[in-house]
């Protein structure tokens, strides 16, 4: 494996990697000490909102190809102190790398966080027992059919939250803090006061606080993203129904590295700069 490529704009650097049967996989250094890799060559769950899912499973990662990202990155120079498993693939259908990757990771002292949709169950029920720095869990619809809608491929939401409210419980007050559910706010999809109300019950439900995403919009995927006008009214109703909210941070809504943005094999290569 070599790095291909690197695009970057004045935040994020996004590393294009080359594996040995000549696909890239991407990830993303942002905030000068985190670096975003991915566990899946495509992924299966097809989020309708994500570039990455667009084409479906290539393969997965093997262990060697997960850690190499890393690895070349601080060849490449890079500071790295905390590893977010929250770029292309869903970690929990490459579980068994992604857990070596992760025991790899903590053993060279570094933070580890994911994102997952939470499927399959079975695996998440170990991921949120795992010594890790950080979970979210991308909910992103407040109904099984709505998600089922975005998140096409998984299991019931009920399912997975109550696997989730179960192993919330038993922890403490500063534990819990290392957990919440992401919400992506598409414009005319997912931002009715109706489930925003929805939203704030789950959260509260669960005892985690919600981080609120902002769509970025990507070539060929229909949906819109909010207005800041929109993004921040929806904060601030979730903020008035007493949700610890987040708001996405300014390396999360970029064109180069945001979320949803990563691909295999990128056609379009042009920088920000
Ligand atoms: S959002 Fe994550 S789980 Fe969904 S298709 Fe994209 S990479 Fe896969």
């Amino acid at each position: 494996m070599r790095i291909k490529a690197v695009i970057e704009d004045k935040l994020n650097r996004l590393l294009e990697v080359e594996t040995a049967d000549r696909f890239t996989v991407e990830s993303v250094y942002y905030r000068g000490d985190t670096l975003c890799i991915s566990t899946q060559l495509g992924c299966p769950i097809k989020c309708k909102f994500c570039a990455s899912g667009s084409k479906g499973l290539i393969r997965n990662l093997s262990y060697e190809e997960i850690i190499l990202q890393y690895e070349l990155a601080v060849l490449d120079g890079l500071n790295i102190k905390n590893i977010a498993f929250a770029g292309i693939g869903e970690p929990l259908l490459n579980w068994e790398n992604t857990k070596k990757a992760f025991n790899y990771f903590k053993d060279k002292g570094l933070k580890t966080s994911f994102y997952t949709t939470g499927f399959p169950v079975k695996n998440f029920k170990e991921l949120l027992n795992l010594n890790h720095n950080g979970l979210t869990l991308s909910l992103h619809a407040v109904d099984e059919e709505k998600r089922k809608e975005l998140i096409p491929y998984g299991e019931p939401l009920e399912k997975i939250l109550t696997v989730f409210k179960e192993h919330l419980d038993k922890l403490s007050k500063r534990k819990k803090k290392m957990y919440s559910i992401a919400y992506l706010l598409i414009k005319n999809v997912n931002d009715t006061d109706e489930e925003l109300e929805k939203l704030a019950e789950i959260s509260k439900y669960l005892g985690v606080g919600v981080s609120l995403l902002k769509y970025n919009e990507i070539e060929d995927i229909p949906y819109k993203t909010t207005s800041n006008e929109e993004y921040e009214k929806a904060f601030l109703k979730l903020k008035s129904l007493g949700v610890k909210t987040t708001l996405s941070n300014r390396y999360r809504t970029r064109k180069i590295g945001g979320c949803g943005t990563l691909m295999v094999n990128r056609l379009n290569q042009k920088s920000e700069h």
